[in-house]
C-alpha cells in the first residue's frame, strides 16, 4: 500500500513549524517521535471531561476515567498478543518498566548470580543491574558486537552457566538499528532455565511484538517514542513471574487490606501499581495503537526502510562519513560521523538548517567505547518522514561538512 503522506504529516501540528526560518525536518524520531493531532485531542478531552482518580470512586466520572485507562490495557494486551490484562503494567516508561524487573524480579537474586547482556544496551538496561550490584555480588557477563553491528550468538551462548539467572537484550539497537534475533536469544536463554527480559523501546514502534510467540518473560517499551503521550511505559510479564514477584512500590491502589499488623497486596496487574498511575496519558495512548493499527506496522516499516536505504547509500558517497551499525537486518537508524569532526558540532548546524538530529553518546557509553568514538550523530525515521525531508537532510550535511573539517 502506498502511504497518503500528506494525510499523516497533516495530523502532525508540529510539523507545520519552522526552526529560525527553516522548515522543521525532525529526524530524532528514536528519542521520541511526534504526536498526531487525534493522541493531543484525547489528551485534552481527558483533562476536559474525564479527570477523577481511576479505582477508588464509585462515582461517574471516576468510573469512566477507569474505563478509559482500561480500555487501554485491553488495547495492549491485544497489540501485543498477550494472554491477559494481568500481564500488563502500566509504568512511567521503559527506564521504570526494567528498573521494577531489576528490583522486584532481582529481589531473588543471590551473591555470585550472573546477568547476561550486551554491549549494545541503552544505560536503562545496563544501569539498573549495577544498582543492584550495591547489594549483592552479581556480576554482569557482556556480550560483544561484530563490525556490522550485530551480536555475537556464539559468544552468547557461550556465556550461560549454572549462575546465569537473566539474559537482558535490546530488541532494537538505538544506535546501530540491528535488529536482534531475539526470538533465538529467548529460546537459548529458555534451554538453560535462564529468564529473558527484551528491552522492545526501539522495537515497539516499527516492528509487530507478539509475546506469546517470542515466549518472552518480560517485555517493556514506551508510550512516547510510539507516536503516544509521555510519562507512559509498559511492562508484559508471564502472569506466574509476575505473581511470584514482590511489590515494587508501596502505597495507595496496590493493596488489598493495609493494617499495622501487616498488609496484603492487591491481585494483577495492580500489585505493581502503587499510587495514581498517569491515566490521562494511559487513556490517550490507545489513541496512538489506534494511529499504527490504522496506518499499518508493515507500511510504516517500509516506508522507514525505502528511507533508510535511500538517506544510507546517499550519506554513504559522502567523503569522510562513516556509518556504525551496517547489519542487513535493520532498523530506521542511521549513526554515522565525519572526519574526525565532533558530532555536536555537526548536529548544531544541521539544527542552523532546520534538522533535527541526535548527537552524543546516545545513553550508549559502552557501545560509544566499543566503537572507539565519544559519540555519533544520529537520524533516525518515522512513519511521517519524507525522501523530500532526507535529500534536506543529505544536502544540509554536505553544505556544512567544508566547516567542521
Ligand atoms: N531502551 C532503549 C533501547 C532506548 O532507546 C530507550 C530510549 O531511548 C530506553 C530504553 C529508555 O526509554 P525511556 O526513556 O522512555 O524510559
Amino acid at each position: 500500500m502506498k502511504l497518503d503522506l500528506n494525510d499523516i504529516r497533516g495530523r502532525f501540528p508540529i510539523l507545520e513549524r519552522t526552526v529560525g526560518d527553516k522548515p522543521l525536518v525532525y529526524l530524532d524520531n528514536t528519542a521520541t517521535s511526534q504526536t498526531p493531532r487525534e493522541v493531543v485531542e484525547a489528551v485534552v478531552n481527558m483533562y476536559e471531561h474525564y479527570k477523577a482518580n481511576v479505582h477508588r470512586g464509585v462515582h461517574t466520572v471516576s468510573q469512566e476515567a477507569t474505563d478509559m485507562q482500561e480500555h487501554t490495557r485491553r488495547r495492549v494486551r491485544d497489540y501485543i498478543n498477550a494472554s491477559s490484562v494481568e500481564e500488563v503494567i502500566f509504568t512511567r516508561g521503559t527506564t521504570e518498566a526494567i528498573n521494577l524487573v531489576a528490583s522486584s524480579f532481582g529481589d531473588r537474586f543471590r551473591d555470585g548470580d550472573e546477568i547476561i547482556l550486551t554491549v549494545m544496551e541503552h544505560h536503562a538496561n545496563i544501569v539498573p543491574w549495577q544498582l543492584l550490584q550495591r547489594h549483592k555480588d552479581i556480576k554482569l557477563r557482556v556480550v560483544d558486537i561484530n563490525e556490522r553491528g550485530e551480536l555475537d550468538l556464539e559468544q552468547y551462548k557461550s556465556l550461560f552457566n549454572e549462575r546465569t539467572v537473566l539474559a537482558t537484550f535490546t530488541h532494537v539497537s538505538n544506535v546501530l538499528g540491528t535488529v536482534n534475533p531475539v526470538k533465538e536469544m529467548i529460546r537459548i536463554a529458555h534451554e538453560h532455565g535462564v529468564t529473558a527480559l527484551v528491552d522492545g523501546a526501539q522495537a515497539s514502534p516499527h516492528l509487530p511484538i507478539d509475546v506469546r510467540d517470542l515466549d518472552c518473560d518480560f517485555y517493556v517499551f514506551s508510550s512516547h517514542k510510539m507516536y503516544g503521550p509521555t510519562g507512559v511505559g509498559v511492562l508484559y510479564g508471564k502472569k506466574e513471574l509476575l505473581e511470584s514477584m514482590p511489590p515494587y512500590q508501596g502505597g495507595g491502589e496496590m493493596i488489598k487490606h493495609v493494617s499495622f499488623n501487616g498488609t496484603t497486596f492487591a491481585d494483577l496487574p495492580f500489585k505493581f501499581e502503587a499510587g495514581t498511575p498517569d491515566f490521562v496519558d494511559i487513556a490517550a495512548f490507545a489513541k496512538a495503537l489506534d494511529f499504527i493499527e490504522e496506518v499499518g506496522l508493515d507500511n510504516i516499516r517500509e516506508h522507514e526502510e525505502e528511507l533508510l536505504r535511500y538517506t544510507t547509500e546517499k550519506i554513504a558517497e559522502i567523503p569522510g562519513v562513516k556509518i556504525y551499525g551496517t547489519a542487513p537486518h535493520k532498523s530506521a537508524v542511521l549513526s554515522f560521523n565525519v572526519g574526525d569532526a565532533h558530532n555536536y558540532d555537526v548536529g548544531f548546524l544541521l539544527d542552523k538548517l532546520g534538522v533535527a538530529v541526535r548527537t552524543g553518546h546516545h545513553c550508549a557509553q559502552p557501545l560509544m567505547e566499543r566503537l572507539g568514538v565519544p559519540g555519533t550523530v544520529r537520524a533516525s525515521f518515522a512513519v511521517y518522514n519524507t525522501k523530500e525531508e532526507a535529500d534536506i537532510f543529505i544536502s544540509s550535511l554536505k553544505r556544512i561538512i567544508p566547516m567542521v573539517l
